[in-house]
């Protein structure tokens, strides 16, 4: 999902939103004050209040975007609702460790957790294949907002691949509790099929966001730096990396707190 220019949020003067927005701040400190988090990639195990704070803060951002979605009215407008997925073939960019550790944590004991990393590890090749076409022999992959990032992106949501996690289905995400934040902030006033990236009003189509304030994306990105594993910064990507680079398919051993010093 592409992420638009951040502007001020109507709400977020209001006490409802500070609330929100302190309690967020909280879990994710507590996150990164965590014991064994620079250690992970070596032990493969986690306080079990890795999980409940950052699992928190996901369920407290939902509270959040409600909050401000209703502050403004916008909530009465908004297209999107369970079922509606045509924006899960949108490549979805813009990810960090605790993320795809939560996300990994709670696949990985899933009976076709196997299949799905396969159908990421496609994913991933194809949108690499997009994107290294596009360099030149002996120059480096692009990073950052090297703009042809941006044009692969696109060119990968012609193809019209569907999320791994998405049940194909019903319409819903498998990962609904653990999604990722890109998944979490966007949404639409235009009907569902201008969200499929080849409608002739996708670009056109009115959108709303509710973006993380700049104060988490500061947490989030001081517990990115504690686990030191940059992943890659698309969610097919990131998956397959974590799982076949890092955990090579093991279990993440949760660790009660008292069993630690
Ligand atoms: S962004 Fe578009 S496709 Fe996605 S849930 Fe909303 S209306 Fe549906
Ligand atoms: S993680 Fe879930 S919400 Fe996000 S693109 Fe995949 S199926 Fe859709």
């Amino acid at each position: 999902m592409i992420k638009p220019p951040a502007k001020p949020e109507p709400a977020e003067k209001e006490a409802s939103y500070q609330e929100q927005l302190a309690e967020m701040t909280r879990h994710l400190e507590t996150v990164r004050d965590l014991p064994g988090l620079d250690k992970f990639r070596q032990t493969h195990e986690l306080p079990r209040a890795f999980f409940e704070h950052f699992n928190a803060f996901l369920a407290c951002y939902d509270r959040l975007i409600d909050f401000a979605l209703k502050f403004s009215g916008d909530h009465e407008q908004i297209r999107c609702k369970k079922g509606c997925a045509n924006c899960c073939i949108d490549l979805v960019r813009g990810l960090t460790t605790p993320e795809i550790i939560n996300i990994y944590h709670h696949v990985r004991p899933w009976p076709d957790a196997k299949q799905i990393f396969e159908y990421h590890r496609d994913s991933a090749e194809q949108f690499s294949y997009i994107l290294l076409n596009k360099v030149q022999p002996g120059e480096s992959p692009p990073d950052g907002r090297d703009p042809r990032i941006l044009e692969a992106h696109m060119e990968f949501n012609l193809l019209k691949r569907p999320c791994g996690f998405l049940d194909q289905e019903t319409g819903c995400c498998r990962i609904y509790p653990v999604r990722p934040v890109a998944c979490r902030y966007f949404f639409s006033f235009d009907p569902p099929e201008t969200c499929t990236p080849s409608h002739e009003k996708y670009f056109e189509r009115q959108t709303r966001t509710v973006h993380l304030p700049e104060k988490i994306h500061t947490l989030l990105r001081e517990i990115d730096h504690a686990f030191g594993f940059r992943p890659l910064n698309f969610l097919s990507g990131a998956f397959c990396q974590f799982t076949a680079e890092l955990m090579r398919i093991k279990l993440i051993t949760v660790v009660p707190e008292n069993n630690r010093e």
